[in-house]
């Protein structure tokens, strides 16, 4: 490709909306531009790197059997309403959805677990035809509440969904276990730095869930791992080991202590003198549910953290905010600052974090402004609290799979996920086979998402520099450019078209930026696209020679005109 043949317009400066290097980096080099909130136009160059990322997920997806269809974007309704989702999905707000001529709903796609279940129920009767695995490549659109951060967090977006069809549990975890290994081959392959993480299933639940998180500095996500052996984790699903609650001894007697003004839990430890490890703090949760929201309050021990997306799955909300102030006094009936698991309203749900499971002799709020309770009881001065897992795991606990190893907080981009979804679908769409015994049973399904625009954005995330992109080799949009320095110096022009010719002719993925324009800006476009290798087309070219340089390392050298293939093929 020439690049004199596609549209170019560097930009010096970043875009005023732009967070991150790659929304900045991608949109000066003019490989994509912002048509509205997270809509963008991929340009040639672009569309190249995109359609090498998805290449090498078709491979390695084939390898392992998946095989690709094509489902359409609008989807009805009605196949939301059976699964149980279209209300969901309006509620969370984040699904597009519209009407045509006739009044009917439909959606744009967000997912497709619906319409693939539905195609392999109508095609698939026998235990004989499975298992399967079926993927597409496409658009997927989510109103997303704050799309940012270009490629990464988009209304639409290009995703790869596969979706595992098996006869059980055994079959699914093969199913699970093929992807797993396809995935990691891709990101490998495309030249990234990656962890497979722990996640959190959400409250479908599910059996498995792993995502495949990009690490970076500006990743959205915080995983937690160990240094000392192989545990990785989502903080949203982290697990920890913390030290162990302290022995409270039999029960005392309550009794009611003035505490004028004092309401963190470090001013309770000042004024008591008392470890933060033998308080419970309470706090009030939004809950939003369906057809209505519920206010729970969540007991956790004073010198520990309370992990939002666990009190979501405890709750089985759609999903959880803190209460606003005004919601707080109203359920508590005190001040901010005051709340406790006594003299909540009786129907209030309350949950406690398992860690104070068996405590006794608590301090802790009482709902009432100025004053706070000690020897507080579960069981005896409140009714029994709901125990979960709702602590937040933080650096430096201790890991949960190993004795030794203390947690480690990194960032992350999730450019996978892939999940075990047992019979959910299946059975709420009564999508069944006959089994070998002639039974009818439902499918045993997986799906897998992967990201294929957020993966282009993340490998520039992961690999720029203060002049631009550094695309890794294999998903640059060409790996090699040749750069005429002057486009009226009739040598320098023979040269490179001869060399363009010669390298296509070889299998080469080459293009020629014959635009004409100073050599300074030209330098700096070519730093700013980040093609991995330049051969540079100048002055030396009455002397047959070329200016060979590498994007990444900044070495340069050069090269006669015929050893430059070599050196391509060596670099
Ligand atoms: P996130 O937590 O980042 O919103 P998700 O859990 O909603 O992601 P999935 O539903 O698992 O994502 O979708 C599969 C993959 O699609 C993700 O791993 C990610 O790579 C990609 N993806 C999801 N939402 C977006 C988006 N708004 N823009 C670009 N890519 C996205
Ligand atoms: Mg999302």
């Amino acid at each position: 490709m020439r690049l004199s043949s596609i549209p170019i317009s560097t930009l010096r400066d970043n875009p005023v909306d732009a967070e991150v290097p790659s929304h900045r980096l991608l949109t000066r080099a003019c490989f994509i531009q912002k048509l509205a909130a997270g809509l963008y136009i991929y340009s040639p160059l672009m569309w190249r790197v995109l359609r090498k990322i998805q290449a090498i997920v078709r491979e390695e997806l084939e390898l392992e059997g998946a095989r690709e269809i094509l489902m359409p974007i609008m989807q009805p309704k009605e196949i939301w309403e059976a699964s149980g989702r279209w209300a969901r999905y309006i509620a969370d707000g984040q699904m597009f959805h519209l009407k045509d001529k006739k009044g009917t709903e439909v959606c744009l796609g967000p997912t497709h677990e619906e319409v693939v279940t539905l195609f392999v129920k109508s095609l698939v009767k026998s235990y004989k035809q499975l298992p399967l695995n079926l993927y597409q490549i496409q658009d997927k659109f989510r109103d997303e509440i704050r799309p940012r951060f270009g490629l990464m967090r988009s209304r639409e977006f290009i995703m790869k969904d596969a979706y595992s069809f098996d006869v059980d549990e055994e079959g699914l975890d093969a199913s699970y276990a093929a992807m797993d290994r396809a995935y990691r081959k891709i990101f490998t392959r495309c030249g990234l730095e990656f962890t497979a993480v722990e996640a959190d299933a959400g409250a479908i639940g599910g059996s498995g869930s792993q995502e495949y998180m990009v690490t970076a500095d500006t990743g959205e996500d915080a995983i937690m791992h160990c240094p000392d052996c192989d545990y990785a984790a989502n903080v949203e699903k982290a697990d920890s080991r913390v030290q162990p609650s302290p022995d409270g001894g039999a029960a005392k007697e309550l009794s009611k202590e003035s505490t004028p003004d004092i309401k963190s839990v470090e001013q309770l430890v000042d004024f008591f003198g008392l470890g933060a490890q033998h308080m419970v703090k309470t706090l009030i949760y939004k809950a939003t549910h369906e057809d209505r929201e519920l206010c729970v309050a969540v007991l956790m021990r004073g010198d520990l953290e309370i992990n939002p997306v666990k009190v979501c799955n405890a709750t089985g909300a759609l999903g959880v905010e803190l209460a606003s102030e005004e919601q707080v006094k109203t359920i508590t009936g005190a001040e901010v600052g005051f709340a406790g698991p006594i003299g909540l309203p009786e129907a209030t749900r309350v949950l406690a974090d398992k860690t104070l499971e068996g405590m006794s002799n608590l301090l802790s709020g009482c709902c009432e402004t100025d004053f706070h309770c000690k020897n507080v009881n579960m069981g005896r001065d409140f009714a029994m609290p709901e125990f979960h897992d709702l602590r937040l795991a933080r650096a430096c606990d201790g890991c949960p799979r190993c004795d030794s190893g203390k947690l480690v907080e990194t960032r992350g981009i999730e450019v996978g996920h892939i999940f075990k979804l047992g019979s959910l679908y299946s059975k709420k769409l009564d999508a069944t086979f006959l089994d070998q015994n002639g039974k009818l049973k439902p499918f045993v399904m997986g799906c897998y998402g992967l990201g294929i625009s957020r993966t282009a954005a993340a490998a520039v995330e992961q690999n720029h520099d203060e002049n631009g992109m550094i695309w890794p080799r294999p998903i640059a949009p060409f790996e090699v450019v040749i750069a005429i320095l002057n486009n009226k110096n009739s040598q320098q022009v023979e040269l490179a078209e001869k060399l363009y010719q010669e390298l296509m002719d070889h299998g080469v993925d080459v293009c020629l930026d014959d635009r004409s324009m100073s050599p300074g800006a030209k330098f700096k476009d070519l730093d700013l696209m980040g093609f991995p290798l330049h051969l540079i087309i100048g002055r030396g070219a009455a002397d047959g020679m070329v200016e060979f340089a590498i994007r990444k390392s900044g070495e340069k050298r050069d090269l006669p005109a015929s050893e430059v293939r070599e050196a391509i093929q060596v670099e």
